[in-house]
């Protein structure tokens, strides 16, 4: 029997959770829905100088209301736990006590001032910067005396020398690493914490991860994984390595250049629905190309084998669209109910309800986010004004003989289907012999406020007849 799959999304809580965790985490899930797997949250903490606050609960809570529950992780246990490294060192400890023990790795005491003379010296010769070996043979006599005197010291994992590390990568097949580019990595801080690369890999194992999914830029440490694994006697998981994220220039997507946190794109009123979407096409593609998918669908279409090795475009643009689509094509009592904390927010009072489901209803076919639903909806709340151009407008003669005739009209009737207020509009070519835009924009102008928009009946049914009426009334 094959082992099931299982995978852990391992983010470091440094900040906001950005779409390129997200797209990690969503592989993670969909390789573990679609195999019936596991998925698994670990908080990697151990860098503790880089720590943020709130940022484990805003990782969990960005994962949450995106729907990508895991099975595992700190919320709510698992039987590989804990699942915050800060709660793990015990076992890190074991770990780096044994390649001690066995030789393998070694007690550094070279101080900050001395690594970065030595690390100057070879960038000024031009030579790739690495630890000069020099603690390496160090006497058990030594170490101790050093220790006794109190001075600090990390361990460092003593690499091989002269290797090409071979292994292969899920999306990019064989890759060579040579060991000369790979420095004798700390595995311990002198803070008593692990680095990364040592509780990763012990964790990975002890959690039985058999898919490492992770971005590209963890390839060139991967020989260091691997000998871990060498050295501990495991079998090392199947690596896959996510592409690069890159801007429309294919620039490196740099955190720096802007606020991609999901939390923003919520903020900014983009569904989940396309949030995820979006993140599943940086770097994969379906077998028939398709852009548009749900959660489900993406579980039945995921593959790795359909991962990228190239870089992918974030293309904001492309997230616009796609957006703009799921506010037309779900359920309109879903979108209203999503955009409703921007209105509430914008203190318009949508209490109406009815009222409220015929403007969104109206206004999401001309809106690509949440946030714009309230650029083509306050009209139907609030009062306006008008441009010098559409002024001049609605006091042509002819507009304010539409004008009143339909004021007129309107109050004449207790209520008004949109098909009756239609026809009405055809009476009013036929009466009046005004058509055209002649018809359509002092009334468009006095009933919303501008000349392009709605077709007349829906504006009036978005608004009310009462509230109709009065803006009629306020324009003759
Ligand atoms: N803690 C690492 C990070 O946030 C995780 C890398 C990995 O998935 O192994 O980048």
């Amino acid at each position: 029997m094959t082992q099931a799959v299982r995978v852990r999304f391992a983010p470091s809580p440094t900040g906001l959770m950005h779409l390129g965790s997200l797209r990690t985490a969503l592989y993670d899930y969909l390789l573990a829905r679609k195999t019936n797997g596991q998925f698994i949250l670990r908080i990697e903490d151990t860098d503790q100088n880089r720590l943020v606050e709130g940022s484990i609960e805003n990782l969990i809570d960005s994962l949450k209301i995106l729907g990508i529950n895991c099975d595992e992780g700190p919320e709510i246990g698992g039987n590989y736990g804990p699942y915050i490294q800060s709660q793990r060192l015990e076992i890190y400890h074991q770990h780096i006590n044994e390649l001690l023990d066995k030789g393998l790795a070694y007690h550094c005491f070279c101080t900050k001032e001395e690594l970065d003379q030595h690390r100057q010296a070879q960038m000024n010769l031009k030579q790739n910067p690495k630890y000069s070996g020099k603690c390496r043979s160090l006497t058990p006599d030594e170490i101790k005396a050093k220790i006794d005197a109190g001075l600090d010291y990390v361990i460092r994992l003593k690499m091989p020398e002269d290797r090409t590390f071979s292994f292969n990568d899920a999306i990019r097949n064989k890759v060579e690493i040579d060991s000369s580019l790979v420095d004798d990595q700390v595995i311990l801080k002198s803070d008593g914490f692990p680095t990364y690369h040592l509780a990763a890999v012990v964790d990975d194992h002890l959690m039985q991860i058999t898919h490492v999914l992770r971005g590209e830029e963890w390839l060139p440490s991967t020989p260091k994984h691997i000998y871990l694994y060498e050295c501990f006697g495991w079998t090392p998981p199947i690596w896959v390595h996510l592409p690069l994220l890159l801007n429309t220039d294919r620039s490196k997507l740099s955190k720096r250049h802007g606020d991609f946190s999901v939390q923003n794109y919520l903020n900014l009123g983009y569904l989940k629905e396309s949030i995820i979407n979006f993140v599943a096409l940086l770097g994969w593609h379906s077998a028939e190309d398709r852009e548009l998918f749900t959660l489900e669908e993406l579980v039945n279409e995921f593959s790795i084998e359909r991962v990228n090795k190239a870089g992918a475009i974030f293309d904001i643009t492309k997230l616009e669209w796609m957006n703009g689509w799921y506010m037309r094509n779900l359920d309109v009592k879903y979108i209203a109910q999503e955009a409703k904390p921007f209105f509430t927010k914008a203190n318009i009072d949508v209490s109406d309800h009815n009222k409220y489901l015929k403007v969104i209803a109206t206004a999401r076919e001309y809106a690509s986010t949440l946030i714009q639903l309230i650029d083509f909806s306050k009209v139907y709340y609030q009062d306006f004004t008008l441009s010098d151009e559409d002024l001049a407008i609605v006091k042509e003669e002819n507009s304010q003989k539409v004008l009143s005739w339909f004021h007129i009209k309107l109050k004449a009737q207790a209520e008004w289907t949109k098909d009756e207020i239609n026809a009405l509009v055809k009476e009013a070519i036929a009466t009046l012999g005004i058509k055209g835009k002649h018809l359509y924009f002092p009334l468009r102008i006095a009933l919303y406020g501008s000349s392009h928009g709605p077709e007349i009946p829906t504006l009036i049914d978005n608004l009310g007849l009462n509230e109709a009426i009065r803006r009629l009334s306020l324009f003759l």
